[in-house]
């Protein structure tokens, strides 16, 4: 069947493809991180069989994996090749437009709000960012299950596939750009260096690209990576040849005082679509009962997919000797859910070889991994929250001892959530995660949106007289500032925490006691601010009795709408206020329950 085959991109695939063409001009450079780590992943995938399948390969071949690069001026064609798995007849049809990519319509719908390319590769679709740069593109790919065949498309809805004439062609795939006239500046030496500089320093592979080298400033040139290729030039002024343009040695296994905060930025970006920077690492290495080396990161913001049921979970890539065992788990596996926003590297000597995904969730191993693992993240956190407390001590206000400082309220702000669900559903770790958990309050500065308090300076400005924590739960800090719920307490000077996120609701379902404190919800009836002084008590009596026909009558009107009518002695200014049923749900509960059934 050597004849040339047409298939028509499936329909959202259409969609997407004359997007990139006609839309994204902006960030057109990403086609190149997306077509290295293609041709990265397909070597990765021919390693890790061979792992598993010691004949398919030889050791030689093994060391001689590679990504080619090579650009054509006057054809205006820019090359990437590996030879890596390779893809059948079968596979290009299947992976280069005809199955469903569950990430394409995502894509489509983040398009309409932001017209940002470089989020392609979260999505699964990395492959068309080569149209950001291309009006033609031939993919030739050689699998070792099948002949090679060439796969091309000018983004016309169609695709067409037949057998490559060459058949002598080694194992791997060749994707060739035929570059359009808007796109001229990625056709040189100096812009595609600069691309590997700035998306591949990550890759652990070599990545060769044929340059011109004067002959002259040769000998002090002279790498051990470079062939030449032309000895006919050598005469000449100039010689082509092969260099490698990245540093393999994988940034994790390296010894982190030698590691530069640009290389941890580029191994960062390798990792995350969706964060430009982060706003702290860590890099370690474990030692005792299990051996690892790894770098973990917590991104400026979190995924989007915060939470949701088809959330692939934390993007931590599993090496095993340098080789990629996984970057998609099972969720959970590596870091709990509280953590999915974790993103980095571990990479261990230890792990059996032919683990499956199912047996890496039971391994022992991996189980060890894990803990460390989180011990590590939460000492991350646990250091941006204190580089803050040593701020604010340091600072010269001394009746506002509260947590200052951007970085942990910029990380809060952010994670807050995975704390709290962190809180809410892991008991193994509760007790830490509470020292972490931040609230805005009748006593953090109305001007200030970065000060916060912990529960355990809340404590510490307690008044005589206040033995529980009180908190005001409510739709925004703004509204839940102006409750007369407030007044009494505001007259004690007791300091009351506003929860404003739903989640708080389940949060404080968790959440009883700190330190022997209760916490006391202050929009429930019956609330007790720990004096039942006489004259209050008689004054209240008193006014009982000279109210109860309002009472009574009060009652009977609003018969469909409350439950009961009281006179109390918590109001301050206000002559009246709602209050939930003791046992009952509090008006924000209602307000949750109400929105979650709509
Ligand atoms: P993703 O890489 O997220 O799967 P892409 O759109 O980048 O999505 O690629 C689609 C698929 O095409 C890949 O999953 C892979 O199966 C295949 N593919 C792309 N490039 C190559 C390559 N150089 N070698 C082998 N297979 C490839
Ligand atoms: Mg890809």
């Amino acid at each position: 069947d050597s004849a040339e085959e047409s298939f028509e991109f499936r329909a959202e695939v259409q969609r997407l493809m004359n997007i990139i063409i006609h839309s994204l001009y902006s960030n057109k450079e990403i086609f190149f991180r997306e077509l290295v780590s293609n041709a990265a992943d397909a070597l990765e995938k021919l390693r890790f069989l061979s792992l598993t399948n010691r004949t398919l390969l030889s050791d030689e071949s093994l060391d001689n994996l590679k990504i080619q690069i090579d650009f054509d001026p006057e054809n205006r064609t820019i090359t990437i090749e590996d030879n890596g798995i390779g893809m059948t007849k079968q596979e290009l049809i299947n992976n280069l437009g005809v199955v469903a990519r569950s990430g394409t319509l995502n894509f489509l719908e983040q398009l309409k709000e932001q017209k940002d390319s470089s989020l392609i590769g979260q999505f699964g679709v990395g492959f068309y960012a080569a149209y950001l740069v291309a009006d033609k593109v031939s993919v030739i790919s050689k699998s070792i299950y099948d002949k090679a065949y060439v796969w091309e498309s000018t983004a016309d809805k169609t695709f067409t596939v037949k057998e490559y004439a060459d058949q002598s062609i080694g194992r791997g795939t060749r994707v060739i750009l035929h570059v359009r006239q808007d796109s001229t500046e990625f056709l040189n030496e100096h812009a595609l260096r600069q691309l590997v500089d700035k998306y591949c320093r990550f890759i652990t592979f070599p990545i060769y690209m044929k340059v011109e080298s004067n002959v002259s400033d040769e000998e002090d040139s002279m790498e051990e990576d470079e062939e030449i290729l032309d000895s006919s030039y050598s005469k000449s002024k100039t010689q082509i040849k092969n260099v490698v343009l990245n540093e393999q040695k994988p940034t994790w296994l390296r010894d982190p005082s030698e590691v530069k905060e640009d290389e941890y930025k580029a191994l960062f970006l390798s990792l995350s679509p969706y964060s430009k920077t982060y706003l702290t690492k860590t890099h370690f290495r474990a030692e005792g009962e299990v051996e690892f080396r790894s770098i973990l990161f917590i991104p400026e913001r979190p995924p989007f997919d915060f939470f949701s049921e088809e959330s692939e979970g934390s993007p931590i890539k599993l090496y095993l000797k340098r080789v990629l065992v996984s970057d998609k788990f099972a969720k959970d596996a590596l870091l709990p859910r509280w953590l999915s926003f974790v993103l980095g590297i571990v990479d261990s000597d230890d792990l059996p070889i032919n683990i499956s995904r199912e047996m890496l969730q039971q391994s022992k191993i991996v189980q060890l991994i894990r803990k460390k693992m989180i011990q590590k993240s939460l000492e991350m956190i646990r250091n941006l929250a204190t580089s803050d407390e040593v701020e604010a001590l340091s600072s010269e206000h001394k009746d506002t001892p509260l947590t200052k400082g951007a970085n942990y309220s910029q990380f809060w702000k952010q994670y807050g959530k995975y704390i709290k669900l962190g809180v809410i559903e892991d008991s193994e770790y509760r007790k830490k995660l509470i020292n972490l958990l931040r609230f805005k309050s009748s006593k953090t500065s109305e001007q200030d949106p970065d000060d916060y308090t912990s529960l355990k300076n809340y404590i510490s400005r307690m008044k005589a007289g206040q033995n529980v924590i009180y908190y005001l739960a409510g739709e925004s800090v703004a509204s839940v500032r102006k409750s007369p719920l407030l007044e009494q307490l505001q007259a004690k000077d007791f300091e009351v925490l506003f929860l404003t996120e739903p989640i708080d609701e389940y949060l404080m379902q968790t959440l009883t006691e700190f330190e022997g404190y209760k916490f006391v919800d202050v929009s429930k009836e019956n609330l007790r601010l720990g004096d039942d002084d006489k004259t209050i008590q008689s004054k209240l009596s008193k006014a009982k009795k000279r109210y109860q026909p309002l009472i009574d009558h009060l009652e009977q009107t609003l018969s469909e709408y409350v439950t009961r009518v009281k006179v109390t002695s918590r109001l301050v200014n206000t002559p009246c206020m709602l209050v939930a049923a003791e046992g009952g749900y509090s008006a924000n509960t209602e307000r949750i329950l109400r929105a979650q059934a709509l």
